[in-house]
């Protein structure tokens, strides 16, 4: 009779908050910005984006009964996505807007 339980396990390491030091903050719309790879002035090229969550709420939703089309209004939703702002010439990833 031996429980030996409730060994201390490592901590989780949790993502930094503040890691977009060299992302800076975008609009939701093309902007007008330097490409750090190319080294010229370009507009970002947009591609929105579904964040997790929405993804989750659909799925929630799903799974309450809300099959037919509700699941999908948190993917439809503004403040669900965010907004990747790639440079159009190279495809560098330059910032992210964040409702
Ligand atoms: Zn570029």
């Amino acid at each position: 009779m031996n429980s030996n339980m409730g060994q201390p396990q490592a901590p989780i390491q949790m993502w930094p908050p503040q890691t977009t030091s060299t992302n800076q903050q975008m609009g939701p719309s093309s902007t007008h910005a330097r490409c750090p790879f190319c080294k010229v002035d370009i507009y970002t090229s947009t591609s929105r984006k579904a964040t997790s969550t929405a993804w989750w709420s659909c799925i929630i939703l799903f799974f309450c009964g809300c099959v037919l089309g509700c699941c999908l209004i948190p993917c439809c939703m503004d403040s669900c996505n965010v907004v990747n702002h790639k440079c159009p010439n190279c495809g560098t990833f330059m910032g992210q807007y964040r409702p």
